[in-house]
Protein backbone atom coordinates (compact mmCIF):
# COMPACT_ATOMS: atom_id res chain seq x y z
CA UNK A 1 0.00 0.00 0.00
CA UNK A 2 2.74 2.31 0.93
CA UNK A 3 4.61 1.79 -2.21
CA UNK A 4 1.31 2.40 -4.24
CA UNK A 5 0.90 5.82 -2.72
CA UNK A 6 4.20 7.22 -2.41
CA UNK A 7 4.47 6.19 -6.26
CA UNK A 8 0.87 8.01 -6.91
CA UNK A 9 1.86 10.91 -5.40
CA UNK A 10 5.37 11.10 -6.90
CA UNK A 11 2.93 11.01 -10.18
CA UNK A 12 1.20 13.31 -9.72
CA UNK A 13 3.81 15.71 -8.49
CA UNK A 14 4.34 18.24 -11.80
CA UNK A 15 7.91 19.25 -12.25
CA UNK A 16 9.28 22.02 -11.17
CA UNK A 17 12.25 24.25 -12.05
CA UNK A 18 13.33 24.83 -7.92
CA UNK A 19 13.64 21.22 -7.55
CA UNK A 20 17.43 20.01 -8.53
CA UNK A 21 16.69 16.67 -7.49
CA UNK A 22 13.23 15.94 -7.96
CA UNK A 23 11.10 13.81 -4.79
CA UNK A 24 11.95 9.87 -5.03
CA UNK A 25 15.53 9.79 -4.73
CA UNK A 26 16.84 9.29 -0.56
CA UNK A 27 15.97 13.35 -0.24
CA UNK A 28 15.12 16.24 -2.58
CA UNK A 29 17.57 18.96 -3.39
CA UNK A 30 16.48 22.25 -3.75
CA UNK A 31 18.10 25.43 -5.55
CA UNK A 32 17.94 28.06 -3.02
CA UNK A 33 16.59 31.32 -4.81
CA UNK A 34 20.27 33.46 -5.29
CA UNK A 35 20.42 36.62 -2.75
CA UNK A 36 17.30 34.91 -0.55
CA UNK A 37 17.18 33.69 2.93
CA UNK A 38 15.56 30.50 3.57
CA UNK A 39 12.49 30.83 6.03
CA UNK A 40 11.30 27.22 7.41
CA UNK A 41 8.17 26.49 9.02
CA UNK A 42 6.33 23.20 10.27
CA UNK A 43 2.93 22.40 11.90
CA UNK A 44 1.13 19.64 12.56
CA UNK A 45 -2.95 18.66 12.45
CA UNK A 46 -3.84 15.60 14.65
CA UNK A 47 -7.59 14.41 13.73
CA UNK A 48 -9.45 14.36 17.17
CA UNK A 49 -7.33 17.49 18.20
CA UNK A 50 -7.45 19.88 14.86
CA UNK A 51 -10.56 17.98 12.75
CA UNK A 52 -12.48 15.01 12.73
CA UNK A 53 -13.38 13.26 9.52
CA UNK A 54 -16.94 13.61 9.08
CA UNK A 55 -19.40 14.36 6.70
CA UNK A 56 -18.52 18.59 7.02
CA UNK A 57 -14.76 17.75 6.86
CA UNK A 58 -13.40 15.31 4.21
CA UNK A 59 -9.44 14.08 3.59
CA UNK A 60 -9.45 16.98 0.87
CA UNK A 61 -10.04 19.51 3.10
CA UNK A 62 -7.44 18.28 5.86
CA UNK A 63 -4.67 18.07 2.95
CA UNK A 64 -5.72 21.66 2.25
CA UNK A 65 -5.65 23.01 5.80
CA UNK A 66 -2.17 21.73 6.87
CA UNK A 67 -0.39 23.03 3.81
CA UNK A 68 -2.57 26.15 4.23
CA UNK A 69 -1.52 27.09 7.80
CA UNK A 70 2.08 26.11 6.88
CA UNK A 71 1.31 28.98 3.95
CA UNK A 72 0.17 31.45 6.61
CA UNK A 73 2.93 31.32 8.31
CA UNK A 74 5.49 31.89 5.08
CA UNK A 75 2.94 34.95 4.61
CA UNK A 76 3.13 36.15 8.18
CA UNK A 77 7.28 36.47 7.46
CA UNK A 78 6.81 37.93 4.20
CA UNK A 79 8.42 35.11 2.58
CA UNK A 80 7.26 33.56 -0.69
CA UNK A 81 6.30 30.18 -1.10
CA UNK A 82 9.13 27.80 -2.39
CA UNK A 83 8.88 23.52 -1.38
CA UNK A 84 7.21 21.56 1.07
CA UNK A 85 7.65 18.36 2.47
CA UNK A 86 4.50 15.94 4.01
CA UNK A 87 4.66 13.41 6.64
CA UNK A 88 1.35 11.33 7.34
CA UNK A 89 0.49 8.94 9.56
CA UNK A 90 -2.66 7.15 7.90
CA UNK A 91 -5.04 4.92 9.77
CA UNK A 92 -5.21 1.52 8.58
CA UNK A 93 -8.78 1.44 7.71
CA UNK A 94 -9.67 3.25 4.59
CA UNK A 95 -6.12 5.18 4.86
CA UNK A 96 -5.32 4.49 0.94
CA UNK A 97 -8.68 6.43 0.25
CA UNK A 98 -7.41 8.70 2.83
CA UNK A 99 -4.20 9.26 1.47
CA UNK A 100 -5.08 10.03 -1.59
CA UNK A 101 -8.15 12.96 -0.44
CA UNK A 102 -5.07 14.39 1.45
CA UNK A 103 -2.86 14.69 -1.70
CA UNK A 104 -5.42 15.87 -3.76
CA UNK A 105 -5.97 18.89 -1.15
CA UNK A 106 -2.26 19.50 -0.90
CA UNK A 107 -1.78 19.28 -4.85
CA UNK A 108 -4.60 21.79 -5.49
CA UNK A 109 -3.31 24.62 -3.05
CA UNK A 110 0.28 23.84 -3.72
CA UNK A 111 -0.16 24.69 -7.53
CA UNK A 112 -2.85 27.70 -6.66
CA UNK A 113 0.02 29.14 -4.31
CA UNK A 114 3.18 28.27 -6.29
CA UNK A 115 4.73 25.92 -4.00
CA UNK A 116 6.68 22.51 -5.08
CA UNK A 117 6.35 19.37 -3.11
CA UNK A 118 9.48 18.69 -2.73
CA UNK A 119 8.62 14.88 -0.83
CA UNK A 120 7.26 12.76 1.71
CA UNK A 121 6.59 10.06 4.27
CA UNK A 122 3.64 7.94 4.84
CA UNK A 123 3.36 5.71 7.39
CA UNK A 124 0.13 3.54 8.20
CA UNK A 125 -0.45 2.96 11.69
CA UNK A 126 -3.58 1.90 14.18
CA UNK A 127 -4.12 5.38 15.48
CA UNK A 128 -5.58 8.22 13.98
CA UNK A 129 -4.82 10.73 10.85
CA UNK A 130 -1.76 12.85 11.60
CA UNK A 131 -0.38 14.85 8.95
CA UNK A 132 2.59 17.11 9.24
CA UNK A 133 3.95 19.45 6.36
CA UNK A 134 7.20 21.48 6.58
CA UNK A 135 7.39 24.28 4.15
CA UNK A 136 10.14 26.38 3.00
CA UNK A 137 10.00 30.15 1.63
CA UNK A 138 12.53 32.36 1.08
CA UNK A 139 12.91 36.23 1.77
CA UNK A 140 15.36 39.14 0.69
CA UNK A 141 18.29 39.00 3.46
CA UNK A 142 16.77 41.35 6.16
CA UNK A 143 13.16 41.42 5.00
CA UNK A 144 10.95 39.10 7.00
CA UNK A 145 8.52 40.27 9.11
CA UNK A 146 9.18 39.86 12.62
CA UNK A 147 7.29 40.13 15.60
CA UNK A 148 9.83 42.12 17.38
CA UNK A 149 9.49 45.32 15.58
CA UNK A 150 5.92 47.00 16.39
CA UNK A 151 7.03 51.05 17.65
CA UNK A 152 4.89 53.27 19.53
CA UNK A 153 3.10 55.46 17.24
CA UNK A 154 2.37 52.52 14.84
CA UNK A 155 -0.79 51.63 13.88
CA UNK A 156 -2.44 48.08 13.63
CA UNK A 157 -3.39 46.73 10.28
CA UNK A 158 -5.97 43.48 10.31
CA UNK A 159 -6.90 41.70 6.74
CA UNK A 160 -10.13 39.99 6.09
CA UNK A 161 -12.47 39.64 9.28
CA UNK A 162 -12.28 37.55 12.19
CA UNK A 163 -14.56 35.34 14.06
CA UNK A 164 -16.74 32.41 13.54
CA UNK A 165 -14.26 30.06 11.94
CA UNK A 166 -15.40 27.08 13.72
CA UNK A 167 -18.42 27.39 11.08
CA UNK A 168 -16.04 26.60 8.01
CA UNK A 169 -13.11 28.58 7.62
CA UNK A 170 -10.65 26.43 9.90
CA UNK A 171 -10.62 24.14 7.19
CA UNK A 172 -11.60 26.12 3.92
CA UNK A 173 -8.43 28.26 4.73
CA UNK A 174 -7.56 30.73 2.49
CA UNK A 175 -3.49 31.78 3.38
CA UNK A 176 -2.64 35.12 2.70
CA UNK A 177 0.71 35.10 0.68
CA UNK A 178 -0.33 37.24 -2.06
CA UNK A 179 -1.72 40.03 -0.08
CA UNK A 180 1.90 39.27 2.09
CA UNK A 181 4.08 39.63 -0.71
CA UNK A 182 2.48 42.59 -2.55
CA UNK A 183 2.38 44.64 0.66
CA UNK A 184 6.16 43.86 1.55
CA UNK A 185 6.58 45.27 -2.17
CA UNK A 186 5.02 48.54 -1.46
CA UNK A 187 5.01 49.18 2.81
CA UNK A 188 7.40 49.35 5.57
CA UNK A 189 6.00 46.45 7.95
CA UNK A 190 7.61 46.99 11.51
CA UNK A 191 5.83 43.68 12.77
CA UNK A 192 3.68 40.61 11.72
CA UNK A 193 1.89 37.59 13.31
CA UNK A 194 -0.67 35.46 12.01
CA UNK A 195 -4.58 35.05 13.35
CA UNK A 196 -3.95 31.77 14.32
CA UNK A 197 -5.32 31.24 18.00
CA UNK A 198 -6.89 34.40 18.57
CA UNK A 199 -6.75 37.73 17.29
CA UNK A 200 -6.38 39.05 21.05
CA UNK A 201 -3.98 36.48 22.16
CA UNK A 202 -2.40 36.72 18.65
CA UNK A 203 -2.11 40.46 19.46
CA UNK A 204 -0.72 40.26 22.32
CA UNK A 205 2.31 38.16 21.57
CA UNK A 206 3.16 40.95 19.20
CA UNK A 207 3.22 43.27 21.01
CA UNK A 208 4.83 41.02 23.87
CA UNK A 209 8.03 40.24 21.80
CA UNK A 210 7.80 43.91 20.96
CA UNK A 211 7.94 45.03 24.25
CA UNK A 212 4.83 47.45 23.82
CA UNK A 213 1.21 47.70 24.45
CA UNK A 214 -1.75 47.72 22.11
CA UNK A 215 -4.96 50.23 22.47
CA UNK A 216 -7.42 48.84 19.83
CA UNK A 217 -10.96 50.29 18.96
CA UNK A 218 -13.85 47.96 19.96
CA UNK A 219 -15.95 49.41 16.71
CA UNK A 220 -13.37 48.60 14.09
CA UNK A 221 -12.90 45.21 14.76
CA UNK A 222 -13.56 43.36 11.75
CA UNK A 223 -16.35 40.97 12.21
CA UNK A 224 -16.73 38.12 9.93
CA UNK A 225 -20.69 36.97 9.27
CA UNK A 226 -19.87 33.72 10.58
CA UNK A 227 -18.68 35.45 14.04
CA UNK A 228 -22.45 37.18 14.06
CA UNK A 229 -23.96 33.38 13.10
CA UNK A 230 -21.96 31.81 15.85
CA UNK A 231 -23.42 34.06 18.45
CA UNK A 232 -26.88 33.65 16.91
CA UNK A 233 -27.06 29.90 17.49
CA UNK A 234 -28.95 29.44 20.73
CA UNK A 235 -26.78 29.04 24.07
CA UNK A 236 -24.21 30.72 22.49
CA UNK A 237 -24.26 33.45 24.88
CA UNK A 238 -21.25 35.27 23.06
CA UNK A 239 -21.32 38.62 21.37
CA UNK A 240 -20.04 38.66 17.63
CA UNK A 241 -16.96 40.96 18.81
CA UNK A 242 -16.06 38.41 21.62
CA UNK A 243 -16.16 35.63 19.04
CA UNK A 244 -13.88 38.04 17.00
CA UNK A 245 -11.18 38.60 19.79
CA UNK A 246 -11.12 34.96 20.69
CA UNK A 247 -12.57 32.53 18.47
CA UNK A 248 -9.01 32.42 16.48
CA UNK A 249 -7.83 29.92 12.96
CA UNK A 250 -8.93 32.96 11.15
CA UNK A 251 -5.58 33.27 9.30
CA UNK A 252 -5.56 36.76 9.03
CA UNK A 253 -2.55 39.07 8.77
CA UNK A 254 -2.11 41.34 11.80
CA UNK A 255 0.56 44.31 10.70
CA UNK A 256 2.03 47.04 12.75
CA UNK A 257 3.37 49.80 10.54
CA UNK A 258 3.93 53.72 10.35
CA UNK A 259 0.50 55.49 10.59
CA UNK A 260 0.49 57.08 7.30
CA UNK A 261 1.16 53.37 5.52
CA UNK A 262 -1.36 51.63 7.58
CA UNK A 263 -3.38 54.38 5.99
CA UNK A 264 -2.51 53.92 2.60
CA UNK A 265 -2.73 50.72 2.98
CA UNK A 266 -6.55 50.21 4.73
CA UNK A 267 -7.84 52.09 1.72
CA UNK A 268 -5.65 50.82 -1.45
CA UNK A 269 -6.18 47.08 -0.34
CA UNK A 270 -8.77 46.73 -3.00
CA UNK A 271 -5.67 46.16 -4.90
CA UNK A 272 -4.53 43.31 -3.23
CA UNK A 273 -6.20 40.22 -4.48
CA UNK A 274 -9.67 41.98 -3.26
CA UNK A 275 -8.78 41.63 0.61
CA UNK A 276 -9.61 44.40 2.89
CA UNK A 277 -7.44 45.88 5.59
CA UNK A 278 -8.93 47.70 8.34
CA UNK A 279 -6.99 49.67 10.74
CA UNK A 280 -7.96 48.30 14.52
CA UNK A 281 -5.84 50.52 16.86
CA UNK A 282 -2.59 51.83 17.93
CA UNK A 283 0.92 50.84 19.34
CA UNK A 284 2.01 52.41 22.26
CA UNK A 285 4.35 52.27 25.12
CA UNK A 286 4.16 49.86 27.83
CA UNK A 287 2.41 46.17 28.43
CA UNK A 288 -0.90 44.58 27.60
CA UNK A 289 -3.93 45.59 25.47
CA UNK A 290 -6.02 48.49 26.41
CA UNK A 291 -9.84 48.06 24.00
CA UNK A 292 -11.11 51.70 23.91
CA UNK A 293 -15.26 51.42 23.65
CA UNK A 294 -17.20 54.11 21.35
CA UNK A 295 -17.84 56.24 24.08
CA UNK A 296 -13.65 56.93 24.45
CA UNK A 297 -13.61 55.19 27.71
CA UNK A 298 -10.62 52.12 27.85
CA UNK A 299 -10.29 48.79 29.68
CA UNK A 300 -7.81 46.12 30.14
CA UNK A 301 -8.65 43.01 27.73
CA UNK A 302 -7.27 40.04 28.61
CA UNK A 303 -6.00 37.82 25.55
CA UNK A 304 -7.99 35.28 24.91
CA UNK A 305 -7.51 32.33 22.35
CA UNK A 306 -7.14 28.70 21.65
CA UNK A 307 -3.71 27.52 23.62
CA UNK A 308 -2.53 23.60 23.55
CA UNK A 309 -2.97 22.35 27.16
CA UNK A 310 -0.09 20.24 28.37
CA UNK A 311 -0.11 18.53 31.93
CA UNK A 312 2.96 17.27 34.10
MG1 LIG B 1 1.91 31.92 13.00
Amino acid sequence: MELDFVASLLSRIPADPRLEVPPGDDAAVLRPPAERRTVVTVDMLMEGVDFILDEACDPRLVGHKALAVNLSDLAAMAARPEAAVVAVALPRRGGDSLGRGLLDGILALAAEQGITLAGGDTNAWDGPLVISITAVGSVPPGRAWRRDGARPGDLLVVSGACGGSLLGRHLAVVPRCREALAIADRFPVHAAIDVSDGLSLDLSRLMQASGTAAVIDLAAIPIHPDANRMAGIPGDGRSPLDHALADGEDFELLLAMPAADARRLAVEAVDLAGTPFTVIGEVVEGAGILARAADGSTAALAPRGYEHAFTG
